[in-house]
């Protein structure tokens, strides 16, 4: 049975660390930086696709399939793109193995089976998807274009962590094609808002959208929209990215259309993605000592029921109750599991939800029946009472849609107590050491102030917020005028 966690205060990284693994989410696998997604932490990012899937196709999108591997030409295409990428790019030379001659029992690849085009394995699909686009879009009439492919992408990270960053991630990637610049960037702007709304209403994780600086844009990008979330141990988290690509791509593959006026234009275009880091985001949200803590949107089980018993009898008068409560959950669309396993004590059950953040508990035992009631435990806030069983499930209907707020507003509370505004690089260093989270301040717009930041901080600029007042004032590292704040942080 599970063992108690490390606590944040004592090692939040090993906490997290632990905490993913004793929930029964993923685990690391016998390759390098690439994880197993458990059936429990896969149940939790099938509620998270599903979700998305539904905002996306409400947005006019539709799902398609590209090939995992790229031609090296093509991926070479954009340059930039190509650059961003390239170190972290994993490559397919050869097509079959055989038998090692001089090792019995070994395989080797086979030196007669070497591809004539080496494929690169997809970091993100532009390149291939673009090229596919040349032959579907010649008129302004195939236009737009708006596709999404949930996928597998590989990134050789060197230093991975389970969800947060590995070399294998599952993922999203929207890519849109344009007869506009105006029409792209509403679309890259769009989905970034999609993106928010999905994070705070669905996940309970506030969030700030905002732009990149061109240091942290995306490879091939014009302009890199984010939404970036604050974990508990005061870091950031770049929850997802919406990119706009101007013509970037389709004059790297040709792609252009005969206008309304007749005329040959290249088509503008957008990308845009979340991963599985967003399970990162959320466990580094909400989670606790005890253990995960999951808003009921995402809970594989949102209730779970716990009968206390001694005998045979017992059960059976207590499950003949349960089962009517079920009945009644289930009608309301609240998904809900009977915990009747007779091979462990309440007690291990008790540990065991608490640990993978089943949002609330109903215990039930003999002298409940005998009372008309039962015992709610919220898992968010650790508190127990006992209510009758007449109006239980309406209790139960309500306090989901509370415990779904309280997360988030915790959450915003914790974020907004997190932004600090700073005027001077003196309290800049004291606050990102002694407090940590955002830090607002002003920045003299070069790449060349930013690095120097992040040489001497670590702090990066996570992002320039799209929201929020504009206004003049002096870098705090070079003393150069500044148009705006923007936010600094460390971040995972
Ligand atoms: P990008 O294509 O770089 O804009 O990334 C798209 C999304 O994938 C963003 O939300 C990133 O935070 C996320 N992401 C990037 N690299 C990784 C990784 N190694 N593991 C998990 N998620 C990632």
């Amino acid at each position: 049975m599970s063992k108690k966690l490390t606590s944040r205060a004592e090692n939040y990284s090993k906490w997290y660390n632990e905490l993913v693994v004793e929930a029964d989410l993923a685990e690391n696998s016998a390759v390098r930086g690439c994880m197993v997604i458990k059936p429990y932490g896969f149940a939790i990012w099938e509620k998270m696709q599903a979700e998305l899937d539904r905002m996306f196709k409400e947005t006019g999108h539709q799902n398609a399939y590209f090939p995992l591997f790229v031609p090296k030409s093509l991926f070479e295409a954009e340059e930039k793109n190509a650059e961003g990428f390239a170190k972290e790019c994993a490559v397919v030379t050869h097509y079959r193995l055989q038998n090692d001659p001089d090792k019995p029992g070994k395989l080797r690849v086979d030196p007669n089976a070497k591809l004539e085009e080496e494929l690169v394995v997809r970091p993100t699909s532009e390149a291939i998807i673009w090229n596919t686009y040349k032959g579907w879009i010649q008129s302004y009439r195939d236009l737009p274009l708006l596709i999404n492919q949930w996928a597998n992408v590989v990134r050789w990270e060197m230093r991975t962590r389970l969800f947060l960053r590995t070399a294998e991630f599952l993922w999203q990637e929207g890519h849109t094609a344009h007869a506009t610049k105006k029409e792209a960037i509403a679309e890259a702007e769009l989905m970034n808002n999609v993106y928010a709304t999905f994070a705070e209403k669905f996940m309970a994780i506030p969030v700030i959208q905002g732009l990149k600086t061109e240091s942290e844009r995306f490879a091939g990008a014009d302009e890199t929209y984010c939404i970036e979330a604050l974990m508990q141990d005061g870091k950031a988290l770049q929850a997802g990215t919406s990119h706009f690509l101007g013509q970037n791509f389709a004059k790297a593959f040709d792609v252009k259309f005969t206008s309304k006026e007749g005329k040959q234009e290249h088509v503008w275009a957008t990308s845009w993605g979340v991963s599985t880091r967003l399970m990162g985001a959320l466990i580094m949200t909400h989670s606790d000592d005890k253990g995960l803590v999951l808003p009921p949107n995402l809970a594989p089980n949102q209730v779970v029921i716990v009968p206390i018993y001694k005998t045979d009898e017992q059960l059976d008068a207590i499950t003949e109750v349960v089962n009517g409560i079920i009945k009644d959950l289930r009608s309301k669309n609240i998904s809900v599991k009977f915990d009747n396993r007779d091979t462990y004590r309440p007690g291990a059950k008790f540990a065991q939800h608490e640990l993978q953040g089943v949002p609330l508990r109903i215990a039930i035992g003999s002298r409940d029946l005998e009372n008309g009631t039962v015992e709610l435990a919220r898992r968010d806030t650790l508190t127990k009472e006992v209510v009758p069983l007449d109006g239980l499930v309406d209790k139960v209907e309500g306090l989901m849609t509370r415990i779904q707020e309280a997360l988030f507003n915790k959450a915003l509370d914790y974020r907004d107590n997190h932004i600090t505004e700073v005027d001077s690089f003196e309290e800049f260093k004291k606050v990102l050491e002694e407090k940590g989270g955002f830090i607002s301040a002003h920045w003299d717009g070069t790449t060349e102030t930013e690095d120097k930041i992040k040489e001497i901080t670590k702090a990066t600029i996570r992002c320039m917020p799209l929201e929020g007042k504009l206004e003049k004032g002096v870098c705090v590292y070079t003393g150069a005028t500044s148009e705006r704040r923007v936010l600094f942080a460390k971040a995972y």
